[in-house]
């Protein structure tokens, strides 16, 4: 469906959980489980009738994430479902990738597409402190389960931290050199709890650039990524921009949370509740929200945080 400014809107980004096995100081508190309860969340039911609605509309590739997808336990179910809706074409997932040793393979027979795997440190300890719950080796051989079930065009997500991990921006997109990957270097974003980061970590991405100079710019795929590859990488290094140079001009996304809110738009704090609904009704509220996808998210910063009104892993990324 093409919103009021003639965007086509094809992407929805599926949040099934809000909880988490890892807490990344930038997404969640740390004491932050959800504390809804059951019947307030969206049935796996729900999720995929929301589905058939969205691919009624024109939505062609879904994103699922969370919280953390993979701690659900009808993941699988999910996720074979929703390849099943007819017109969808892609279904990705967003993970921290912990549990991929467990899941990457019958995540691939269960037809997902694509698997983006969160890791925004190569530092046994800053992943520590980053996650304050969770291991590096664990996430490591999730990537490893990934590439051996058969996955390609593995996707890693870094968050730019300044003065965290921009001193690692070499080893990290040294990442497509090691492993057939592609690195998403991606700025923070203002949400509702900074977490412990101030001002000092709202690094710009061009800060890759300056950092490699060995990096070759390439033809967009498009997507919102800048893309570059080194001259000897397997894969290539993407730089998104939603606070410097934000994307709003070609966002074609729409989001549902795992409580069953439509947001038109991340950085919004408008919402429309789907729980509870027939698909007509749900088909109804989606027409709605992409009617109201605003232009643009406004100004976004250290001091001027996201309108969300929610934190990450309540959304999704
Ligand atoms: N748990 C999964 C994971 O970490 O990949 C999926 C959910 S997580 C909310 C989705 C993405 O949002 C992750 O790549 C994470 O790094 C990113 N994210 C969370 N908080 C963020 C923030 N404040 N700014 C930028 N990205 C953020
Ligand atoms: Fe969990 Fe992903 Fe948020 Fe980290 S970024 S706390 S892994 S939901």
């Amino acid at each position: 469906m093409i919103d009021k400014f003639g965007r086509d809107i094809t992407y929805l980004r599926l949040s099934v959980t809000e909880r988490c096995n890892l807490r990344c100081r930038y997404c969640m508190p740390e004491d932050g489980i959800c504390k809804k309860k059951p019947e307030e969340m969206l049935t796996e039911k729900e999720m995929i009738q929301a589905v058939w609605a969205a691919s009624s509309l024109g939505i062609t590739k879904v994103r699922i994430t969370g919280g953390e997808p993979l701690i659900k336990s009808n993941i699988i179910s999910i996720c074979k479902k929703t390849m099943a809706v007819p017109d969808i074409q892609e279904v990705c997932i967003t993970t921290n990738g912990i549990l991929l040793p467990k899941l990457a393979k019958p995540l691939k027979e269960a037809g997902v597409t694509r698997i983006n795997i969160s890791l925004d440190t190569l530092d046994e300890e800053k992943y520590a402190f980053l996650t304050r719950t969770g291991h590096l080796d664990k996430a490591i051989d999730g990537l490893k389960a990934a590439l051996e079930a058969g996955f390609e065009k593995i996707k890693i997500n870094t968050v730019l931290l300044g003065g965290f991990n921009d001193d690692e921006i070499p080893t990290l997109a040294g990442l497509t050199k090691k492993y057939p990957v592609d690195v998403r270097f991606i700025e923070l974003m203002p949400m509702y709890d900074g977490g412990d980061f101030g001002p000092e970590a709202y690094i710009p991405h061009s800060i890759v650039t300056e950092k490699l100079p060995d990096l070759e710019p390439i033809k967009s795929d498009g997507g919102v990524a800048k893309l570059f590859k080194f001259p000897d990488g397997k894969g290539n290094i993407g730089l998104i921009s939603p606070v410097n140079a934000h994307f709003c001009k070609s966002c074609n996304r729409l989001r549902l949370t795992a409580d069953g809110k439509l947001k038109p738009c991340l950085h919004s704090g408008d919402e429309f509740s789907i729980k509870g609904m027939n698909f007509l009704q749900m088909k109804e509220q989606m027409e709605k929200a992409i009617l109201e996808k605003p232009a643009y998210h406004g100004e976004l910063s250290y001091y001027q945080r996201s309108n969300a009104n929610r934190n990450m892993n309540q959304i999704g990324g």
